[in-house]
């Protein structure tokens, strides 16, 4: 028996069908980030390890276990990226910090990251990214709740997702709070998984947004974060909480909501659903104004959000949004017998020269007229041409309207105005 071939697990192929929605999604994504005038950028997927060791954290999930990292020939250490941020950082810095003052920036595809494959949670995938640098002021925060919940809109989900939002203050506040928080809950240690455990002496700060029951409830006694906020953070904070409001954006203040990331400060959210059963954060974001910094340049405000696209495209999908079948092709063309198919493929230029926008497949199989034509009619197409020698002859092409289920002989100069009158926008 002949061995299978696989892809490697958690990562997935698209095949065009699926597509349709990624490209609908992706078509939206940009309209709007374009009219809010972000500009695209386009990063390479590997990067150092190096950038990310000094700016995730050491000791997150993402750089203690997810990273695909290896050596290339000369014994340098490279990883595929398992976000877009850093990456985007290093490359506005080599370029010169300078010329990305109030720039905001776009880019769309795979992250890698080791975890467990589930619905939702892939090994590779696919994420929309956005980051504004050099603006420190509070509208930018807002601005990019405006243009997510604009997304939501377009697409159609506002009533399937709502807005987390907290303030997680500078990083002292942070370290402060850390403290308060293991001491805390050294007390219930006994208590703990192994994985809450580790996290207490490594990450005790990623331990408030657990999905695990008990540790939930031994962290409702817990001290609380936003007692530990600095005057400034935490009155921005209240004052963007009010701008949102005034924008009719319903949101949820979790004080519990955090980062995977270390770069993070002040404003972090989360758009979630509760459509996908587990895997059901669509888009993150938040500030990261240090991050700059620890990569070595001036210090540069920032903040940005990253929106998973497998699972945005899973949450429509459920939502049977865009169940509208989409034409994969316009115009079939059918040739009968081999002497046809030079008069088959120049009509086909010639369709294509006066309407560049159609889509047009000539069926060069083997297949008998009855085949070829249920062919045409599941792959969606719209009207099918047929040529047998009969027809060159007469200087007669026949035309057959699949929609309306009528046909016709029309000469060549008939079919090319005719064609206008089955298609919008030629
Ligand atoms: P989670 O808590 O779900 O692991 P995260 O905090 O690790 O998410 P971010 O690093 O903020 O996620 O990434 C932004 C978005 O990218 C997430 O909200 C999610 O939509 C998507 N995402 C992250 N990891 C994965 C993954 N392994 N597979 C699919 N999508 C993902
Ligand atoms: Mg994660």
């Amino acid at each position: 028996m002949k061995k299978k071939i696989n892809s490697i697990r958690g990562m997935h192929d698209y095949f065009p069908e699926e597509l349709t929605i990624w490209k609908k999604i992706e078509k939206t994504l940009k309209e709007v980030l374009n009219s809010y005038c972000y500009q695209e950028i386009r990063l390479p997927i590997l990067e150092p390890t190096s950038i990310f060791k000094r700016t995730i954290g050491d000791v997150t999930d993402i750089l203690k276990k997810e990273m695909y990292s290896f050596s290339d020939k000369k014994g340098n250490s490279l990883s595929l990226r398992p976000e877009g941020t850093v990456g985007c950082v290093r490359a506005i810095i080599q370029k010169g910090i300078s010329c990305i003052k109030n720039k905001r920036f776009w880019y769309l595809g795979p992250m890698f990251r080791y975890e467990r494959p589930q619905s939702g949670r892939y090994r590779q995938f696919y994420q929309l990214g956005g980051e504004v640098f050099g603006c420190d002021k509070l509208d930018i925060d807002l601005e990019i709740l405006l243009l997510t919940f604009r997304l939501w809109k377009k697409l159609g989900i506002e009533n399937y997702v709502k807005l987390e939002i907290n303030t997680i203050g500078s990083l002292n506040d942070r370290v402060k709070y850390e403290k308060e928080l293991v001491l805390f809950l050294k007390k219930y240690e006994y208590l703990l998984n192994q994985e809450s455990k580790e996290r207490l002496y490594t990450n005790p700060f990623r331990l408030l947004d657990t999905k695990d029951i008990h540790l939930k409830k031994i962290l409702k006694k817990a001290p609380l974060l936003k007692n530990y906020i600095n005057d400034i953070s935490r009155s921005n904070f209240n004052k963007l909480l009010k701008m949102i409001e005034l924008h009719d954006i319903k949101y949820i203040y979790n004080q519990k909501l955090v980062r995977g990331l270390d770069y993070y400060n002040d404003t972090v959210f989360e758009w979630k659903t509760n459509e996908n059963k587990s895997q059901n954060t669509i888009c993150a974001g938040g500030r990261y104004d240090t991050l700059v910094e620890k990569l070595g340049e001036n210090k540069t405000s920032a903040i940005g959000f990253a929106i998973g696209i497998e699972r945005l495209a899973l949450l429509i999908k459920s939502l049977n949004i865009f169940s509208d079948k989409i034409e994969n092709v316009n115009i079939y063309i059918i040739f009968i017998g081999d002497l046809n198919k030079n008069y088959s493929v120049n009509l086909s230029e010639k369709i294509r020269n006066v309407y560049p926008k159609l889509k047009i497949f000539v069926d060069f199989s083997n297949c008998n007229l009855s085949k070829k034509i249920k062919n045409a009619v599941s792959f969606l197409a719209r009207i099918v041409i047929l040529i047998g020698s009969n027809e060159i002859e007469k200087k007669c092409i026949l035309i057959k309207d699949l929609k309306n289920k009528t046909e016709d002989y029309i000469s060549e100069r008939e079919l090319m105005l005719k064609i206008k009158t089955f298609f919008k926008n030629v």
